[in-house]
């Protein structure tokens, strides 16, 4: 595992548990609004993961959870062995991801790795929409077909999952929420998150974008409640 990064303490990231936070680096996707530019491009030093689990052996009974994020964490292949080393110490676990990788999805739960999933919808699958999104330049349909199984597989998967998006203007409007909203019709919770044009962003242009006002993403979050049980607004 190549981990950039642990938050040691989070109320926030992991619905229901106290929680800490662990950043894998690296990426498949290159999203211009990605404020998480050093670890999708790996400028970062990496974290001593066996001195990771050493702390994390002095937070039981006081955390509840482990959250995996990035970057993209199913690029890193011994995930499955990372995962499965934290349930043996008793601790839930929840992954962040966008859904590139539907295999390594399936077989993370088929392994029963994980506690809860949060899966990000970054655009309709429309090659240039998904595209401009994601900053996928090559086999974009192919990466949209992949994204499209991830998404069937959490909607059967029987675990809590989420989907969630980082609504950005400039790239995404009405038409696009129905866009996604088609795409996970029927799933139990939608995440539309406010865009926070931070310092360090992937596409430094995206800096002068101002977020929608919350007025808009109101709007936002009533189109998506057409489409799913649940919407909430994060961020705004
Ligand atoms: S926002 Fe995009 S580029 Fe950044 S980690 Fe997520 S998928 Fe990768």
């Amino acid at each position: 595992m190549f981990v950039g990064g642990v938050i040691h303490f989070t109320l926030i990231d992991f619905p229901g548990r106290i929680a800490c936070t662990v950043f894998t680096v690296g990426c498949t996707f290159r999203c211009p609004f990605c404020y998480n530019k050093d670890l999708v491009l790996g400028n970062v030093s990496g974290t001593d993961v066996n001195a990771f689990f050493q702390w994390l052996e002095s937070r039981k009974g006081k955390i509840e959870g482990v959250v995996v994020t990035g970057g993209e964490p199913t690029i890193q292949k011994d995930l499955p062995a990372f995962l499965e080393r934290i349930k043996g110490m008793g601790f839930d676990t929840k992954l962040d991801t966008n859904g590139a990788d539907p295999a390594m999805l399936k077989k993370l739960l088929e392994l029963d790795l994980l506690d809860y999933v949060a899966m990000d919808v970054k655009a309709p699958f429309d090659a240039e929409k998904f595209s401009r999104v994601t900053g996928v330049k090559e086999r974009v349909e192919d990466v949209m077909k992949k994204v499209a199984e991830s998404v069937d597989i959490l909607l059967e998967s029987g675990i809590p999952y989420e989907f969630r998006t980082t609504v950005v203007p400039t790239l995404h409007g009405e038409e696009e929420i129905r866009g996604m909203g088609e795409i996970i019709r029927g799933a139990r919770l939608w995440a539309l998150q406010g865009f926070r044009p931070e310092q360090n962003l992937i596409d430094p242009k995206m800096k002068s974008v101002k977020p929608y006002p919350p007025k808009v993403m109101q709007r936002f979050a009533d189109i998506a409640r057409e489409y799913v049980a649940r919407v909430e607004l994060r961020g705004v």
